[in-house]
């Protein structure tokens, strides 16, 4: 080991410079000492020698020590007293030895526990420049700290990106410097603090101010630091901006709120489902066509909305169009089968939209249930044969001479009668006066069945009882001018609606009202045909009170002149193929509804008919509004 070897060779040495010196300076005091301590200086090469090289060298130089020592103290003598000294000199040379090596062990002690103290101050160092690190990367928040009474403290890079005040502006001043100046006038930042205090920590939403003097919305976490002993020590705020995010959260709600709106008013149903078949929205038309709510549908397959066998079969219908890319349904529509929550089925028209989203793909459904069609249609054809009824009016036309051969035979009957009995009273035969009074009997029988034939004539027409109901009128007149208008516009003929929804409801029977309309339309229509402008108005208004009225304008040439006067009589006409019976029937019609029908001629040339409808209760509005 030549370390030690040398460190070791180099204590002999030490020690043995030590005592030759000692000895020297012994040797200069023999004049003044004599013989008189002769070990004392080589104490101090003892000491000198433990304390830099260590106890081995030490003993040396105690043991060459005793040597010069004997030698000062009269060399060669041996009695008691020099003995006793020598004897004492070594004890004490031992205790030096001993004492001197227990200090170097301690002073060794120290010295280590120093170095560790110097790592441990090295690695706290360290920490704290990490930390700062961590604390200024921290990007998007404010990170800073104040003192008990709120002034700052601690401010890192962050702080100063966000808020705007470098650390030297802003250490030492008061928080409130960051609030907005309401905030400040209603002590906010004094409250803060108090809060976390109480608290220990609290989170909050709340507007702050840049340097700039603009404001930004952040969310501030503040904590109140507390040492062991339950001492304030001072607060750690976090601070970052969110005013983008909230926009984004904002916009991201408006567009949520958008689509939840159109789901929700959308007539048709919609559903919307991802390329796993799984439903992701059900608008509310949905719900009510199918029976499911939106809880029950969401996150299901929907082929829960089908029945077999395409129940069955649809996630392979997705995998094979994933697959192949061959449209089948998507875009075309389609009519096919819905299974609804109770079982039944119903046919509907499926339309389908895809979109991808990301790496998702949706495929958004529109569904029309047929069935509703269907009764749409089948409302429709009601309404046609209720016009075929109408037109039993020109059906007419075509009955007039069996007509009028029936009305021939009674009218030709009473005309014979009559004549008999005239002929026979210019001299008049007493005997023969049973015969007369039986002969006027008879014409006047055939007089009331003359008037029975064109009685039954009208209500043929005029369709039998009326049947009352609350009706709503705008509907009412929207629904017969369909029928009325029919072959209209091919013919040039614009329509017009002007109609209050508040001249509702009307208490009428519904098909005749709609076949008084059809009428004034069709006869508006014909009116029009050798004018230049060819509109139809319709127009409904609240009349005297309890009573709607109804106006249906023309830009005719207006009623000619002569039969002005008896335009509601049966069998009055100016038309060639006319039977003169369709203003008498809506005559019939409207006085049976409780109304009231007449002519007036249009402001600018053309005609108006209008008439009255009572109005229904109030308290029925409320059942059909
Ligand atoms: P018809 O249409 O069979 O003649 P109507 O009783 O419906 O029977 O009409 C009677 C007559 O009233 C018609 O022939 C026509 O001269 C006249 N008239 C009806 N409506 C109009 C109108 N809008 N404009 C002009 N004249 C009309």
């Amino acid at each position: 080991m030549p370390g030690w070897g040398s460190s070791r060779w180099s204590g002999f040495g030490v020690a043995i410079i030590g005592v030759l010196v000692a000895a020297a300076a012994r040797a200069a005091l023999e004049p003044v000492l004599g013989d008189r301590a002769a070990y004392l200086p080589f104490v101090l090469a003892i000491l000198a020698t433990v304390l830099a090289c260590g106890p081995v060298p030490a003993v040396l130089a105690a043991i060459m020590s005793l040597g010069f020592g004997w030698y000062f103290s009269g060399f060669g003598r041996l009695n008691a007293a020099d003995i006793v000294e020598a004897a004492t000199f070594l004890v004490v040379a031992a205790g030096i030895i001993a004492l001197g090596h227990l200090m170097n062990r301690a002073r060794r002690r120290a010295s280590v526990s120093d170095a560790k103290a110097d790592a441990r101050s090295r690695e706290a160092r360290q920490v704290i420049e990490e930390l700062n690190l961590l604390i200024d990367g921290a990007h998007g928040h404010a990170i800073y700290m104040l003192d008990t009474t709120g002034h700052v403290t601690i401010w890192n890079e962050g702080a100063e990106r966000l808020k705007g005040w470098s650390e030297a502006e802003v250490l030492g001043k008061h928080a409130s410097l960051f609030y907005p100046p309401d905030a400040r006038a209603i002590g906010k930042p004094e409250a803060d603090l108090a809060r976390a205090r109480e608290e220990g920590r609290f989170e909050e939403e709340d507007w702050r101010l840049r340097k700039d003097g603009r404001e930004f919305l952040a969310a501030v976490s503040t904590t109140a630091l507390v040492d062991e002993a339950g001492e304030l020590r001072g607060f750690a705020k976090i601070v970052s901006d969110i005013t983008d995010k909230r926009a984004a959260e904002n916009t991201i709600r408006a567009r949520e709120d958008h689509l939840s709106s159109i789901l929700s008013t959308v007539p048709d149903a919609m559903v919307v489902i991802n390329d796993h078949g799984v439903i992701l929205s059900f608008s509310a038309a949905a719900q009510a066509l199918f029976g499911y709510s939106e809880e029950e549908t969401v996150g299901r397959n929907v082929s829960m909305l089908m029945p077999s066998p395409d129940r069955e079969r649809h996630d392979s219908y997705i995998a094979r169009y994933l697959e192949t890319g061959e449209k089948r349904i998507i875009g075309k529509g389609r009519v096919v089968f819905a299974a609804r929550k109770d079982g039944s089925s119903f046919p509907m028209e499926l339309s389908i939209g895809e979109a991808s989203t990301g790496d998702q793909r949706i495929f958004t459904g529109f569904v029309r249930d047929l069935t509703e069609r269907r009764h749409t249609e089948a409302r429709l054809e009601d309404l046609r044969s209720e016009l075929i009824h109408v037109s039993r009016v020109s059906a007419m036309g075509s009955m007039a001479s069996t007509l009028a051969h029936e009305l021939n035979q009674p009218i030709g009957a009473i005309a014979n009668y009559v004549e008999a009995v005239r002929d026979r009273l210019v001299d008049l035969d007493p005997a023969e006066l049973p015969m007369l009074i039986e002969a006027l009997g008879d014409a006047a029988k055939d007089a009331l069945r003359a008037g029975d034939i064109v009685r039954r004539l009208r209500e043929f027409v005029a369709r039998g009882e009326v049947a009352r109901t609350v009706e709503r009128l705008p509907a009412l007149i929207n629904e017969a001018s369909v029928l009325g208008l029919i072959g209209a516009r091919e013919r040039g003929i614009e329509a017009r609606f002007d109609l209050d929804p508040y001249a509702s409801p009307v208490f009428v029977d519904r098909v005749q009202i709609q076949q008084v309309l059809i009428n004034l339309i069709r006869n508006a229509c014909e009116a029009m045909k050798d004018q230049d402008e060819r509109r139809v108005t319709v127009t409904s208004r609240l009349d005297r009170a309890g009573f709607a009225r109804v106006t249906v304008m023309d830009t005719g040439p207006g009623v000619a002149p002569e039969i002005a006067n008896q335009l509601f009589t049966a069998f009055v006409s100016t038309k060639q193929d006319g039977m003169g019976l369709g203003l008498s029937i809506c005559r019939t019609i409207i006085e049976a509804n409780e109304g009231r029908i007449w002519m007036e001629p249009g402001e600018g040339g053309g005609t108006c008919f209008h008439f009255t409808l009572p109005l229904a209760e109030m308290e029925d509005e409320h059942g059909e509004q």
